[in-house]
């Protein structure tokens, strides 16, 4: 036979070996090759594993949703190019013209977006109700309520959702509830032991944990509705790049260990900024100053997770004051990196809300938000001890 490797233009196949990598390889390839016509049949009836096309699939999105599917006690979950395409999967490949949604009323904000704009458009009805109260969501059901969507602990005032009032409620009327599980992550909560039907994920997050790539995951309890959700996802390219969930799955390798101590160091934090003359309130779900801190304890098992949230006692000059003073955290609208990142509400993610509405929230401008990362927690006392000492001289000064 003649040698023709080398001289075309596709690349040569892998050298045979008889060890195996440690590290996922990466396939960034768009198209699998088959055999012959009657293999791609068996491959499309589901006779023989085998993929064909990226967006419909591939090896890297594969051992990421598996992993996924373990923490979730879920399986054949989808993963997507973003925690809010998975949002979109969710709500635009279940949901029919006719169909209405409640949603909690303190929702991501581009999942509120899609709540208050795109769903409206495309004929589904949407109510935005208090998920901590499961009277106030069964006051907004309707006949034709479809689904019901929620985040365990919200962002950025950590109130925690009764989410097995509002299971029980769901499963009376025969409600599909699905869970963004994003800020308590499947260490903390997993959505499915509690009742819920379906669970969202964005791993851009602490489950990736080093903001250098975005990916999503959803995934339902009836494997009709997931297969949905994967047709959907497929149809309007909602998949990811084989890049990213290699990355993503890099990331996870360490993500309990992260979890742990982000969470354990978030204690730590809250506790001290509660010692701080500058400061007004501290709000973390293992605080028994917490207004849900029975219900914290009860659905986290006494998990606070990473998030701690406060208010300084000045005004916005204190809040930039703060920020100037926070030397070496990043004043960035994200959560669940490495690093200690801080937000502040007012001039961002609630930026929108009038003051008004912000004020009947409690988002003064005094108020931050902080996701704990891996730094050591003596450092991180020092940094807040003395950028709050900052604010409250600018705050004396006002
Ligand atoms: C960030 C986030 C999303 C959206 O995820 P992306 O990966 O940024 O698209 C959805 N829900 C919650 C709770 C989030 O924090």
């Amino acid at each position: 036979m003649k040698n023709t490797r080398g001289s075309l233009v596709r690349p040569d196949p892998l050298p045979d070996s008889a060890s195996r990598p440690v590290v996922t390889p990466l396939s960034p390839s768009v198209v699998y090759a088959s055999e012959t016509p009657d293999m791609l049949d068996d491959q499309y009836e589901g006779r023989l594993h085998g993929y064909t096309y990226s967006r419909e699939g591939h090896p890297n999105a594969d051992v990421v949703a598996a992993r996924m599917d373990a923490m979730e006690g879920a399986s054949g979950g989808v993963m997507t190019g973003s925690g809010m395409a998975a949002v979109s999967a969710v709500l635009m490949g279940l949901l029919n013209a006719g169909d209405h949604i409640v949603g909690g009323n303190q929702l991501y904000g581009r999942s509120m977006r899609l709540m208050n704009e795109d769903l409206p458009r495309l004929g589904v009805a949407t109510t935005l109700a208090d998920p901590g109260d499961a009277a106030a969501i069964e006051a907004a059901l309707r006949p034709e309520t479809r689904m019901l969507l929620v985040e365990v602990v919200s962002n950025p005032t950590l109130r925690v959702a009764d989410i097995e009032g509002l299971a029980r409620l769901c499963r009376e009327r025969d409600i599909l509830l699905a869970v963004d599980n994003t800020f308590t992550t499947p260490r903390a909560f997993r959505p499915f032991d509690h009742g819920a039907d379906i669970v969202i994920h964005s791993l851009t997050k602490l489950l990736a944990g080093h903001s250098d790539v975005m990916l999503g995951y959803a995934v339902a309890r009836d494997p009709a509705l997931t297969e949905k959700l994967r047709v959907f996802a497929v149809t309007t390219g909602l998949t990811p790049s084989p890049f990213d969930c290699w990355l993503a799955e890099r990331g996870m390798l360490s993500f309990g260990l992260r979890f742990d101590r982000a969470q354990q160091t978030a204690a730590i934090l809250a506790d001290h900024l509660a010692t701080l003359p500058g400061v007004k309130r501290v709000i973390y779900p293992m605080r028994p100053d917490h207004p849900d801190h029975d219900r914290a304890n009860r659905l986290l098992q006494g998990q606070g997770c990473n998030m701690v949230s406060f208010e300084l006692t000045g005004g916005r000059g204190a809040a930039n004051a703060f920020t100037r003073a926070a030397d070496g955290l990043s004043f960035a609208p994200t959560l669940g990196d490495v690093g200690t990142t801080l937000s502040h509400p007012a001039s961002s993610s609630h930026r929108s809300m009038s003051a008004a509405d912000r004020a009947a929230n409690g988002l003064h401008e005094g108020f931050f938000r902080v996701s704990v990362g891996l730094e050591d927690p003596e450092q991180l006392r020092t940094i807040f001890s003395d950028a709050v000492a900052a604010a409250s001289d600018v705050g004396r000064d006002a």
